[in-house]
């Protein structure tokens, strides 16, 4: 049978874990895509570019808007930060399931362009454990601390246009959360008409007696 590839958007408050469950999740099960955003933010201590983002300029990431490069962007914080269209459109084409790490604004845009798209929310499991966790991150300055928690009260305005909610409290458990997820929307009636159709022609010739 032809398994179609499902596109899944991953969002949640700055510092909540998304990236950190992201690399556990397709370190653990290689068959997920996770596309790689392209931002005008400074890497961070340690991020590279082509692995975490595809770092760029102002000007070189208004270029990729002009050149309708991207399938998404959104302003986070001061910076831009978008998903390129050309690796998403292949990786969907391949059938292979893609993921995409992105804020609200995108989400709702990704939303908008594919309806059957998968939208999960991952949320801490009490604020005070996002605000340490995003402190203890060490990577922003208190002033980025601050707009990032005042951003995450604007982004949970808008957690009811998500499916599903994670509770990223332990590690182990989210990453397979998050993977049984993804794998039961495979089983959507939705996303089986074909086969579903199959099936019903086969029975109608054998209830034919043939
Ligand atoms: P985000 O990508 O959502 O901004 P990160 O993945 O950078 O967040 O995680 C923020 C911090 O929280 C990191 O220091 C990371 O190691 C830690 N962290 C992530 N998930 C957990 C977890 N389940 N339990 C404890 N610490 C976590
Ligand atoms: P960070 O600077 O912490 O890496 O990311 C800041 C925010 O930007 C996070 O909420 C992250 O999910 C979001 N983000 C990362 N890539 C993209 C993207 O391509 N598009 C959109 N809309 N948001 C993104």
């Amino acid at each position: 049978m032809n398994r179609k590839g499902i596109l899944v958007v991953v969002s949640g408050f700055s510092g909540v874990g998304k990236g950190t469950l992201m690399r556990s999740l397709t370190e653990r099960y290689g068959y997920y895509a996770l596309s790689i955003s392209a931002t005008t933010r400074a890497p961070r201590e340690g991020e590279e570019d082509g692995r975490e983002y595809f770092f760029k300029t102002k000007e070189e990431f208004e270029q990729l808007i002009e050149e309708d490069r991207l399938i998404e962007y959104a302003c986070y914080c001061g910076n831009y930060y978008g998903t390129p269209r050309d690796y998403v459109e292949d990786q969907m084409e391949q059938g292979r399931d893609v993921i995409l790490e992105i804020e609200l604004q995108g989400a709702l845009k990704i939303k908008e362009k594919y309806p059957e798209a998968l939208l999960v929310f991952v949320m801490p499991p009490d604020a005070q454990t996002l605000a340490s966790r995003l402190r203890g991150r060490g990577t922003e300055t208190e002033e980025v601390i601050r707009a990032r928690l005042a951003r995450a009260v604007e982004e949970s305005a808008g957690v009811e246009k998500y499916d599903y909610m994670i509770i990223n409290d332990d590690l182990e458990e989210s990453v397979e959360e998050v993977h049984r997820l993804i794998d039961s929307q495979h089983n959507k009636i939705s996303r089986n008409l074909d086969f579903v159709e199959q099936i019903r022609d086969e029975i109608k010739t054998f209830a034919k007696g043939e």
